[in-house]
């Protein structure tokens, strides 16, 4: 569901996808603002709200799962983990996109949860054709990494990491997929803008400072 107001402001029910790829929006649930790290998969509640957000689950599995879960040791465990896998996720990430290779390590990681938390797939006809599609069921609180391990998997192995990189200017990640490939920001309004206001300012700066010298 998005406003207006969405579209002015990169949020989209309390998150950010600006990332064009489903890890890399997960890499982006703690942005840093105003100099604080803010956590938006606080507890359970909001990371099937991201998931909702994201389109992995309808509202009202969300729901389902929330009454279900919610409450349980095993789903805050499993936000905690969360939490680490993306920052573990996060020093893999800016490690490749600077050209290292993938460490064993966390190929390992990834190899397990996604044996462990399997992508299903289904076959989908209609009278155009027929397609597959990937799915996830969450049968049990943990199964909510099978996209997550999938996404990251996909990205090593298919994205071509000149294209992945962090904004100029703060902590968020992006898969540049413009016809030319310079995207410098997570996005204009959050940080486009800033930058070129502070280059505007410097140029400004710079220009009073050239008149008085010329006096
Ligand atoms: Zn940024």
């Amino acid at each position: 569901m998005s406003s207006a107001n969405d579209k002015q402001t990169d949020w989209k029910d309390g998150f950010l996808f600006l990332g064009n790829q489903l890890v890399l929006d997960f890499l982006n649930t703690c942005p840093v603002q105003n100099g604080e790290p803010t956590e938006l998969l606080q507890d359970f509640g909001a990371l099937l709200g991201w998931f909702q957000a994201a389109n992995l689950l309808r509202s009202r599995e969300a729901a389902n799962l929330q009454q279900r879960w919610g409450e349980s040791s095993r789903a805050r465990r499993v936000v905690k983990a969360m939490q680490e896998l993306r920052e573990k996720i996060r020093r893999d990430v800016l490690a490749w996109e600077r050209g290292g290779p993938v460490h064993h390590s966390a190929a390992g990681e990834l190899n397990r949860l996604m044996a462990d938390h399997p992508m299903r797939t289904r076959l989908k006809t209609n009278e155009n054709g027929s397609s597959t599609e990937l799915y996830f069921e969450p049968r049990q609180p943990e199964d909510l990494f099978a996209p997550l391990a999938h996404s990251a998997a996909m990205l090593f192995a298919n994205v071509d990491r000149k294209r992945v990189r962090k904004c100029d200017e703060c902590v968020l990640h992006f898969h540049d997929t413009s016809k030319k490939g310079t995207r410098r920001w997570c996005s204009m309004l959050l940080c486009g803008n800033r930058q070129k206001v502070a280059a505007y300012a410097d140029r400004q700066r710079l220009r009073r400072r050239r008149m008085t010298e010329k006096r």
